[in-house]
């Protein structure tokens, strides 16, 4: 049977972030599931949670001369246990940045930011990708061995099988030279958040200029739904929210279960970051709004009135 290397993508404190389980369970359609953990701090469940969703084995590797929060220390890390026939990731910044070091290194092909993976019927990889403002779904074959498959974080749903505790392996890796020579002088983590990660989460409430700068409703309605805030770039822009919040061409890719649009127009710039949203919401009282062409759903109406409407309602249906 063949084998599947997952690189896990997790937080410095140790834990799983959801896309890894989402790689691991997409995993399983492809062959024997391994997973790959690169850092130090691992929590002590991590090997019980991947036999949950399918992991046979955890290959855990330290990095004994270099900072492993680096990306050519993991890039380096990981051609050393990387021996499988597939190599699936997160479709992060870092995920990125640690297949193409692979990459590099064993000549593989890659695709990045891909939404499904599987093999035809001749065996290949076969990964579905978004392309053009996500008005196109491509499918792109990966003709090298191993091939590097990274998936958009939220593409798959992770489902357990139950399985035992993933066994695990120690790995101990010693630094390419040019790692060595780089030395993490200062790292500020990001104030955390109650809210989910934008780039995964299931539900996005995003603002406009027509928020006129009030976030209070959309951060209300996200809260009940548990979902993240994002922003069109005017609405960072003003500064009325940071710019990590930016959804677009040249922001974040979201590609949430559900994507609601308060105060959006749907430009464009704004539409390649979330066009391939699973069900799109839109509000807005100007009914010619472009937004409305690609939402699901479309409310003519001042967002001020429908978001609390809205928010109450389903406070009142949970009880
Ligand atoms: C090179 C380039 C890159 C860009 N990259 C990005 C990007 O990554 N992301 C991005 O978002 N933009 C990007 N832009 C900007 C983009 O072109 C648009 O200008 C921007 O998306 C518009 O943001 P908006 O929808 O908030 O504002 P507007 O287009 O001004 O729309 C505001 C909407 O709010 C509605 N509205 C007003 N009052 C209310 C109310 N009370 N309730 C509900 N609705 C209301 C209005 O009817 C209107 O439709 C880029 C532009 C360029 C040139």
């Amino acid at each position: 049977m063949s084998e599947v290397l997952v690189l896990l993508d997790h937080t410095e404190d140790g834990d799983l972030r959801p896309a890894a389980l989402e790689a691991v369970t997409a995993g399983r359609a492809l062959g024997d599931v391994q997973a790959v953990w690169i850092g130090e701090r691992m929590s002590a469940d991590v090997p019980e949670q991947l036999g949950r969703y399918g992991a046979s084995v955890l290959h855990r590797v330290r990095v004994t001369d270099a900072d492993a929060r680096l990306t050519a220390v993991q890039g380096a890390a990981l051609v050393a246990v990387a021996t499988h026939d597939v190599v699936l990731g997160t479709s992060s910044f870092v995920g990125k940045e640690v297949a193409a070091h692979l990459a590099v290194a064993t000549g593989a092909g890659v695709v990045s930011d891909a939404t499904a993976v599987r093999r035809d019927d001749s065996g290949r990889i076969v990964a579905d990708k978004t392309v053009l403002a996500g008005t196109w779904t491509t499918q792109c074959a990966v003709l090298t061995s191993p091939a590097i498959v990274l998936l958009k974080a939220g593409a798959v749903v992770a489902e357990p099988v139950d399985g035992p505790a993933a066994t695990v392996r120690e790995h101990t890796v010693s630094a390419a030279a040019a790692s060595r020579g780089i030395r993490v002088v200062e790292h500020t983590p990001t104030a955390a958040s109650d809210r989910p990660d934008l780039g995964s989460a299931d539900v996005v409430v995003v603002g406009g200029r027509g928020t006129d700068g009030d976030f209070g409703p959309l951060e209300e309605l996200a809260d009940v739904l548990g979902g993240a805030v994002g922003a069109t770039r005017v609405a960072t822009d003003e500064g009325w929210i940071g710019h990590e919040a930016q959804i677009g061409q040249t922001g974040v890719t979201v590609t949430p279960r559900l994507y609601i649009g308060a105060g959006v127009s749907g430009a464009v710039h704004h539409r390649g970051g979330m066009q391939a949203s699973g069900t799109i919401v839109a509000i807005n009282p100007d009914p010619e709004a472009p937004i409305f062409e690609i939402a699901d759903y479309g409310i003519v109406g001042d967002l001020f009135e429908v978001l609390p409407a809205v928010s109450a309602e389903l406070r009142a249906r949970r009880g």
